[in-house]
């Protein structure tokens, strides 16, 4: 889009927000703000806090930046857990991630082993211009190469590129949930915090609903039986679950079919 055109949206759309919003509405939260979830993703344009499907102001804190990392932004996340106490982390990758991508060319180029195992994404990733990366832009995603290089050797079973980058997102996600262990697993322990992680999908890589937020990770755990049951237990403490009920059986369902991986 033209220049003249970005700026005219950013004035006549906000205009058009403020006139939307009942003024009530930002009273409620002037002096102090009263988040619960510290959500922790990726800077894609592509994902955006409406994914959750909720009103989210004064809910979530969010921290962005290239491939959902916990270590380079620890400031702003201990802000939100520890000042604000929010008592959920949310660590959310997301599927055909640039910056996965850009990690995964930087392991593919440094190694000729894994240049063996080729598939046709490897040699797209080799044919991508990479001058214009600056250091800067290097400092920051190199060290996703840590959780790529531990996906990488997993990948030739899954089939199509989309599920392979998908994938390595889950391993990157596992890996940003060890790191928030390390420093947050004291929290995590006493029961004032529960770090989930999870894939936001919008190109069908787990299932065909397009959109979905797949649950990968809770405090650690990765086995599909064990994620389901810490899922099921943290429904549980809603006070006065009714298990027989309409609104309960939907939420059996959707943990099955939702907190899943590849
Ligand atoms: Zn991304």
């Amino acid at each position: 889009m033209e220049l003249g055109n970005i700026f005219r949206h950013l004035l006549v759309h906000n205009e058009a927000f403020v006139k939307s919003r009942d003024a009530t509405k930002f009273f409620a939260y002037a002096k102090h703000q009263t988040p619960y979830i510290t959500l922790v993703t990726c800077s894609d344009s592509r994902v955006q806090g409406e994914i959750l499907g909720m009103d989210i102001f004064n809910k979530v804190f969010i921290i962005r930046n290239a491939g959902n990392q916990v270590a380079i932004n620890r400031g702003s996340i201990e802000y939100s857990i520890l000042v604000l106490g929010t008592p959920l982390m949310l660590v959310l990758g997301h599927t055909n991630c640039g910056a996965v991508k850009f990690a995964t060319h930087a392991c593919v180029t440094r190694s000729k082993e894994i240049v063996a195992m080729t598939k046709s994404f490897y040699s797209d990733l080799l044919r991508a211009d990479h001058s214009v990366i600056t250091p800067e832009i290097k400092a920051e995603m190199l060290p996703l190469m840590i959780p790529i290089e531990r996906g990488i050797p997993h990948l030739s079973k899954l089939g199509d590129e989309s599920r392979e980058l998908a994938y390595l997102g889950q391993v990157n996600v596992d890996y940003q949930i060890e790191k928030a262990l390390k420093y947050y697993g004291d929290r995590v322990k006493a029961n004032k915090l529960t770090i989930i992680g999870g894939v936001y999908d919008f190109v069908g890589a787990y299932s065909k609903e397009l959109g979905r937020i797949l649950i990968t990770n809770i405090n650690g755990v990765t086995d599909v039986k064990g994620l389901q049951e810490s899922a099921r237990s943290i429904i549980k403490r809603i006070p006065n679950t009714d298990e027989s009920s309409e609104g309960f059986k939907l939420v059996a369902r959707l943990i099955e079919e939702k907190v899943i991986r590849i």
